[in-house]
């Protein structure tokens, strides 16, 4: 046989193991053949009955040929359409650097803050940006969307409200048709009510708790909103404004005539619109609300050595998400999107931010001089970027004109709405008065743009110029030639470890490979220049690639159809309950309130239910880790009247699959509930059984775990929900772009399709591994961690396992014995970080553990390295133990050793130099320094500092 039809096969590259080193693997085992061990593990009455029905694999060079056909479906017309998302310039040594650079991409949410400085400090960046440009005190780092932003703050002020008989929040009817529209949804389940009206001082009636504003406003005026806070603020009612930052750098920040809390996208700084994501949203707030803020908030403090040191504020509130007492169910977050807005104000500076703010004011201004020389009504008086002209009769005959101009306009009946942005030219407003000149008989020749110029007058009030400065920390004044920039963005991503360095094995989180050939097409312009409410006819390339996923991921579940609203799985979770909420009120069944949720579920599911106005009912688990059956029907029965949904992992989070799921997804059904799977695990079920095979009525994946998206140092992230057929009339709809039928629930998020572009990786990742390739996936998956559990059995106890003492994908290894001697689960986790890895996930779902997820792309090399650091740290912990060493001056408890500790010219540590830092062979060839030592978290809470810092401001803290 020749070689001339021999196809290299992506899945070798993702799938970690060689053939040789997956039979070592199985003997260690103790198994003939994989599919004995997937026997072994996979209950026979859960596998699916037929192999998955995908397309046949792809090879990389196939898939890119194919996606850039599909992307050539798509038109990139020239965007002015505005309405909250901007076309940017990204600068090149941002794209390359940070969006296309795995030393960005591939990182874990910044839980170890000893090995994450580097993106600490990019969101401490962003979060001074955003208190810079807002006027207020405090930010977080960061949201899924404006349209979220908005609803998390309309909770926090109804949370904190004086009068607690109030309960109308009061919506500008200018303000973003996305947003009213998400704002709905988030209201419905809190009893709130959204008043929309023209914002006006007689509307702040006594019932009214918020006001929530655009600023500026969603036709483009600029409104000048301080008597109406300050009268606000007079009758005990809060007010939240949806800021522009772009345009902030003009105008008189919302902090400073009396906003509460000021919300928004950062797209506008150099993040592609992506056809609706993903982007960073901002949260700003003032100091008094500062325990109350939803998301991440990073904050400085210091080492063990007393240096400057950053890391998550508050971070066992974020970690665990407070459960049912949640306000908010935020997890994945849009990192590396706020990272690189952060850097973009690195790179531009205050004066550089100023002049393109500027020059998108004065293009504007141009324009509103061009076309009053024309005879046409400009009808915003006031505006920053947004002109709003009346076209009476000309609408139809203007649209088609523009259209045959490659310019898309927002229209809204007769008049036609133009945002100006910063990729805008001289040029493109010629381009636009000629299009606006020629429907009335006339040219470009009409108009004398030279005068215009020399004449043109301010669009923003006397009153609402910006005074204040912003910017003026040095991060933000030293690195604007492109060398001082490449070199801040490399001395920074330095500081992280990253899947660039070695596996990072947190369960539940599934930090597989995330490929270049996936990644490749995310910044093609043709992906990432298209706005979320183009015209249809423009999107088509889009459309057929998430009719595809829609397709795959069906397949996959086991379900009808998917929703791709959701940017994350904590939104997943709580459109699906949403839907779930539509489905029982359409048969008339009322007051299904209950959700039933293991103890062992992940935070943001209870906090999910809570959001959805659910009643959280916690179901026992047994000694095993398994749901009590007992205990679960007992209390469906107890509720049975009022039962919603039952929430459920699968397998669960212990890492077994449980035999009884089929049972319980009966019991549930048998109570009137339905079944509402978390996804997160769905890498153990890909191809051998599924939530639609199971029972679940509905199942979010996360798509930034299982099907490739890289999780970006803490998000973006996708969380698409499947239902079964019976729900599939109640998938969201969105106000501006039709994703759902008449029953749909209004919006989840603000954009249609959620982060549109980054659906392309998973795209990517199914069409190249095929039916096959992904069940080979899980399979080996199931293998990887079988194998660590074997490995490591006897130096930490394995806490569940299945009926034959298989895990699934992940396992628990209890560290809790540890204690005895004073040594914590998090010595271990800080000591792994001499070793050059990543701590798996650090007590979830049980405390004083570790779960350890170690996905199929790792190879046996990888798998070996990590347990015979973990195996070395079991021997070190023996010292401890047998009274050899202090149990509180030992190489674990100094653990992380940064080189300059290491390195120092005093030692006089009870362990040598080499067994801190070199402790085994192999990390010397890969050694990666931890930039700081242990980071004191308590005292960084103590004194909140979540802004760059002066130096004196440090010294003084
Ligand atoms: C990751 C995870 C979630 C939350 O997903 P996000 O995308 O971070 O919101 C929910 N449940 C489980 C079990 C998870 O592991």
């Amino acid at each position: 046989m020749s070689n001339i039809h021999f196809q290299e096969k992506f899945e070798s590259r993702h799938n970690g193991p060689s053939p040789v080193e997956a039979n070592e693997m199985l003997a260690k085992l103790g198994v003939s053949s994989i599919d004995q061990l997937i026997d072994q593990t996979v209950p026979s009455q859960i596998r699916a009955p037929k192999p998955l029905n995908l397309p046949k694999a792809l090879s990389e060079v196939a898939y890119l040929k194919r996606i850039a056909e599909i992307a050539e479906k798509n038109k990139v017309f020239k965007s002015f359409i505005g309405q909250g998302y901007y076309d940017v310039i990204l600068p090149g040594v941002i794209q390359r650097n940070v969006f296309e650079n795995p030393g960005w991409y591939t990182q874990y949410t910044p839980y170890q803050a000893e090995i994450a400085q580097g993106r600490l400090q990019a969101l401490l960046n962003f979060q001074t940006v955003i208190c810079d440009f807002t006027g207020l005190e405090i930010a977080n780092a960061s949201l899924l969307d404006e349209a979220t932003a908005a609803a998390e703050a309309m909770f926090m002020l109804y949370s904190a409200r004086k009068n607690k008989d109030a309960n109308v929040f009061l919506v500008s009817d200018n303000a973003y048709a996305q947003t009213v529209d998400v704002l709905k949804t988030r209201a419905l389940s809190f009893g709130i009510e959204l008043k929309i009206a023209a914002i006006a001082e007689s509307e702040l009636t006594d019932d009214v708790f918020a006001a929530f504003v655009q600023y500026p406003a969603a036709d483009g005026s600029i409104v000048d909103y301080k008597s109406f806070a300050a009268t606000a603020h007079s009758k005990n009612i809060t007010v939240c404004a949806a800021a522009d930052l772009m345009s902030l750098a003009l105008l008189t920040p919302p902090g400073e005539w009396g906003a509460d809390v000021v919300v928004g996208n950062s797209q506008r700084f150099g993040v592609p619109m992506g056809f609706g994501g993903p982007h960073a949203a901002y949260f700003a707030t003032r100091d008094s609300f500062k325990r109350n803020i939803p998301g991440r908030i990073i904050g400085v403090t210091s080492d063990s050595n007393g240096k400057y040191a950053l890391r998550m504020a508050l971070q066992t509130r974020e970690q665990h998400i407070r459960r049912d007492k949640a306000s908010s169910n935020i997890c994945t977050a849009q990192a590396l999107l706020a990272i690189m807005a952060s850097f973009y104000a690195v790179y531009h500076g205050p004066e550089g931010i100023k002049n393109i703010a500027s020059r998108i004011n004065a293009l504007a201004n141009l324009l509103d001089q061009a076309l009053q020389s024309l005879g046409y009504t400009q009808l915003n008086a006031a505006y920053f970027d947004t002109l709003r002209v009346g076209l009476g009769a000309h609408a139809g005959a203007l649209k088609s004109e523009a259209l045959n101009n490659e310019l898309n306009f927002y229209y809204n009946g007769s008049e036609v709405s133009i945002a100006i942005d910063e990729t805008t030219t001289y040029e493109d407003i010629k381009t636009i008065v000629k299009v606006f000149a020629k429907i009335q008989g006339k040219t470009l020749n009409d108009v004398d743009f030279d005068a215009l110029e020399e004449n043109l007058g301010s669009s923003i009030p006397a009153d609402l110029v910006r005074t204040s400065a912003y910017l003026t920390h040095p991060n933000f004044n030293s690195y604007h030639s492109e060398h001082e920039m490449l070199r801040y963005i490399k001395s920074l991503e330095a500081k992280d470890l990253s899947l660039c360095h070695s596996m990072i094995p947190l369960g539940s989180c599934t930090m597989k490979l995330n490929a270049t050939a996936e990644m490749v097409p995310v910044t093609w312009a043709r992906f990432g220049g298209l706005h979320p409410f183009a015209p249809t006819d423009q999107t088509s390339g889009y459309m057929q690639m998430i009719g595809e996923l829609n397709d795959w991921l069906s397949e996959i579940t086991g379900f009808a159809k998917m929703s791709f609203q959701p940017n994350s799985g904590a939104q997943g979770e709580y459109a699906g309950l949403m839907v779930i909420r539509a489905y029982h009120e359409s048969r008339g069944d009322h007051g299904r309130n209950i959700c039933l949720i293991p103890a062992s579920a992940h935070g943001t599911n209870p906090a999910s239910a809570s959001m959805a106005g659910l009643k959280v009912v916690v179901v026992k688990c047994d000694e095993l880790g398994n749901i009590d059956i007992p205990d679960l029907r007992a209390k469906a029965t107890e509720h049975a009247a009022n039962l919603n949904s039952l929430m459920v992992t699968y397998p669960s989070t212990h890492g077994v699959f449980e035999e009884s799921i089929i049972e319980v997804c009966e019991i549930v059904h048998a109570n009137g509930g339905q079944v509402y799977m978390d996804g997160a695990n769905m890498n153990a079920q890909v191809g051998l059984t599924s939530p639609g095979h199971i029972g679940a009525d509905v199942c979010h994946l996360n798509l930034h775990k299982t099907f490739c998206i890289p999780h970006g140092g803490g998000g973006p992230g996708m969380g698409p929900i499947g239902v079964a057929k019976h729900l599939v009339p109640f998938l969201p709809n969105h106000e501006v772009v039709s994703t759902s039928g008449e029953e749909g629930i209004s919006a989840v998020s603000a954009a249609p399709f959620g982060s549109a572009s980054i659906l392309l990786i998973s795209h990517a990742y199914i069409s190249m591994m095929g039916g096959e390739g992904l069940t080979n996936a899980t399979r080996t998956a199931i293998l990887n961690a079988n194998y660590i559990k074997a490995r490591l059995e006897n130096a930490y106890p394995v806490l569940y396992s299945g009926t034959n003492g298989r895990c699934a994908h992940e396992m628990i290894l209890d560290c809790r014995g540890f204690k005895n001697f004073g040594i914590e689960v998090a010595d271990i986790a800080k000591r792994l970080m001499d070793y050059g890895f990543h701590a798996p996930t650090v007590s979830f779902p049980v405390a004083g553990t570790l779960m350890v997820e170690p996905t199929e792309s790792e190879s046996k090399a990888e798998l070996d390295r990590f347990c015979d650091a973990l195996v070395a740290i079991r021997e070190e912990i023996a010292a401890v133990e047998a009274g050899d060493v202090d149990q509180a001056n030992n190489v674990l408890k100094h653990a992380p050793h940064t080189a300059s500790v290491v390195t120092a010219d005093e030692w006089d540590r009870p362990y040598s130099r080499q067994t801190a830092a070199y402790p085994l062979e192999y990390v010397r060839e890969r050694k990666f320094w931890p930039s700081v030592g242990r980071v004191n978290d308590s005292q960084g809470d103590r004194t909140l500092i979540c802004s760059c810092p002066s130096i004196e401001e440090y010294a003084e803290a």
